[in-house]
């Protein structure tokens, strides 16, 4: 009986894989380091090896895996990378590399989409049908799952939520244009923004918090607030502002069931998370009787990318 199947987050640092049975449960997990820059010819083989050797650690045959998933960076269609600049990919027919390689049916989605799914089969989304993942790293990434579907768009462009833009005209982005989401509400973009606030105001408690620039991290602002101190709230109010402004665009576009905010900075909890809903429902209109998206931290961290690799 093939029940079992294997879930593979590519990422640009680690690979990592897991196997997963019928109930979307990790039986095992291993990573191994990406060390780029490599062929994907390499990646590959490296990727087929990791998934035998999660069997036999697991004790289960290799007979028994169903099919295996890869999320991966980058803009993909139909089993292949068009483009993924991290890992060196160009029109790289990834899935059928792998499918080769291990004899196994092999499906290819975006990394971001794939966590997403996963949040809505086995975590903070179980049960429901819609939801959009805003993954708050490096970067802003994400998924939009609709009707228990990954939006791809025509093109497997679609779901980069952290491209749309929301200040015309404003902060340069790695993508080629300006006032991206994730130009103010990246991991980056918070510690960027906790550091000029501690250059321009040597007074505040930040300076205590983090002795020198180099020790701020994105959690150093949200303590800097809970200290009371006005120079880090001001910087956190402006970035859950802008956060609430990218969040209720999301919604009044698709209106998913729900929205989860996930990343280190989902740890803060309610201090992100309340906040953020004041401001959201203050600007996005409600559905037929009051209904609205939820908004909530994702539950899976980074299991989310291997179990919807998986499904
Ligand atoms: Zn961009």
């Amino acid at each position: 009986m093939s029940t079992y199947r294997i879930g593979v987050d590519l990422g640009g640092t680690n690979i990592a894989a897991g196997l997963v049975d019928e109930n979307y449960c990790i039986l095992k997990k291993k990573s191994i380091k990406t060390n780029l820059p490599r062929t994907a010819e390499a990646i590959c083989e490296d990727i087929a090896a990791l998934c035998r050797t999660l069997c036999d650690e697991a004790n289960i045959a290799f007979d028994n895996i169903a099919h295996i998933g890869i999320g991966s960076p980058g803009i993909i269609c139909r089993g292949v990378v068009n483009s993924a600049a991290n890992l060196g990919f160009h029109n790289t027919p990834l899935a059928d590399m792998v499918a080769k390689l291990t004899g196994k049916p092999v499906s290819l989605k975006n990394d971001g989409n794939a966590a997403a799914l996963g949040e809505l089969v086995a975590g903070c989304g179980k049960g429901k049908s819609s939801l959009i993942a805003v993954t708050i790293g490096t970067g802003v990434g994400g998924g939009v799952i609709l009707n228990n579907t990954i939006i791809e768009g025509f093109n497997g462009a679609a779901g980069e939520v952290g491209h749309i833009i929301i200040e015309a005209g404003g902060r340069p982005c790695g993508c080629g244009a300006r006032g991206c989401f994730e130009t103010y509400c990246s991991a980056s973009a918070l510690i960027r923004d906790t550091k000029e606030a501690m250059i321009a105001h040597p007074e505040s408690a930040l300076h205590t918090l983090a002795p020198t620039l180099d020790d701020v991290n994105g959690k150093t602002a949200f303590d800097g607030m809970r200290l009371g101190d006005e120079t880090a709230t001001a910087v956190v109010d402006h970035f859950i502002n802008m956060l609430a402004v990218g969040v209720s665009s999301l919604i009044q576009l698709l209106q998913p069931e729900i929205i989860c905010i996930g990343g280190g900075v989902a740890a803060e909890g309610d201090y992100l998370l309340l906040p953020l809903r004041e401001k959201v429902v203050a600007q996005t209109l409600a559905g037929a009787d009051g209904m609205r998206t939820t908004i909530v931290c994702a539950t899976l961290g980074n299991d989310a990318g291997i179990i919807g690799a998986a499904v």
